[in-house]
Formats: C-alpha cells, structure tokens, sequence
C-alpha cells in the first residue's frame, strides 16, 4: 500500500515536470506552426490567384497548347483500344504448327524471322526442298513439298507443300488466321 502510494507521488512528480517543459516550449513552438501555416497558405493562395486570372498570351502559342493536348489524348485514346487488338505482338511469338515449334518476330506488324526448332529436343530444323523435274518421268505425278529435319533426332519433324519460300509462307498465313480468330491466346503457353 505504501509502495503504491509512493508510486502515485513520483508518477505526479512526473507529469507535472514534463507539463512544465512543455508548456515552456509550446509558445515558440506554436508560433513556429503558425507561421508555417500562413506561409504556405500564402503560397495556395498566389498560385490560384494566378491560375484565376486572365494573362496576356500569344494567339500562335494558345494553340498550339491545345492542337498538343488534343494531340496527346488521341494517342492515349488510340493507345488504350491498340492495346488488345495489338497483345499478339508482344505475346504471340511462338506456336507448334505442322509438326514443328516455330519462332518468328514482327516488323512493322510483318511475320519475320520465322523459323522452327524440333519438339523433342530444341535443335534448329534443317530444311530439304524437293522440286519435280518435269523433265524426268520418275517425278511424274509428284508434288513438290520441303521437309524440316532435326539433325539432332535424324527424323523429318514437318513436311509442307511447296518449296521453301511457299512452305513459310504457309506458316505465316496460319499464324495470321489464328491472329485474326484469336486463337493464338490459346496456344501462347505452348
Ligand atoms: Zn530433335
């Protein structure tokens, strides 16, 4: 009891020094917030006091503050509906068409640097053309077709009709079809 007693003095000693401490910093202090307060007021109050008012302004350079924010907002506009009819370009890179795992890149919205790697083990495909003699008659009621072979695997992987400038230009013709239906954001993962 006498413990708790002599707690409660201390604990009142206490509190009215760090009272009186305070208090005898609180004038200063209180006059500091004060004059920041006005200060920055002051501050608010200039700035919209020059945002409200009308200013002398060449005609030439008022427009072509407008013809840039209109300019400006057509961009984001157009930017925020490209985004999805554009996201084959940054995600649809690659797909398994045919047999093969083909890569390709785009320029200028183009299919370019289009190529295929073997399923099984990742290697380059070598490509083999072969292209009827109409002169020889064992080519007779033959077509002309390209093979993409792994070298690694020793096996054909995809065989296309044509030869090899009409064999790529099957794939892409494939890759714009799955663009265009929007298939490809099926087979993106694969
Ligand atoms: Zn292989």
């Amino acid at each position: 009891m006498k413990d708790k007693e002599s707690h409660s003095i201390r604990n009142g000693i206490i509190a009215t020094v760090v009272g009186g401490i305070l208090l005898s910093f609180w004038k200063p202090f209180k006059d500091i917030i004060v004059s920041v307060f006005s200060w920055s007021w002051g501050v608010i109050e200039s700035i919209w006091l020059w945002l409200s008012s009308s200013h002398e302004i060449y005609g030439w350079l008022l427009l072509v503050l407008a013809l840039m924010s209109i300019a400006t907002c057509v961009q984001l506009l157009s930017l925020m509906f490209k985004k999805d009819q554009e996201g084959h370009l940054t995600l649809y890179k690659s797909d398994n068409l045919f047999g093969a795992k083909w890569h390709w890149q785009y320029n200028a919205g183009d299919i370019s640097n289009l190529w295929c790697l073997c399923p099984s083990c990742n290697g380059e495909l070598v490509y083999s053309d072969f292209i009827p003699n109409r002169y020889d008659y064992t080519h007779d009621n033959l077509e002309a077709k390209t093979d993409f072979i792994c070298e690694n695997c020793g096996a054909t992987k995809c065989t296309l009709k044509g030869d090899k400038d009409y064999a790529l230009s099957s794939v892409k013709r494939e890759i714009r079809r799955k663009i265009r239906n929007n298939e490809w954001s099926n087979t993106q993962n694969n």
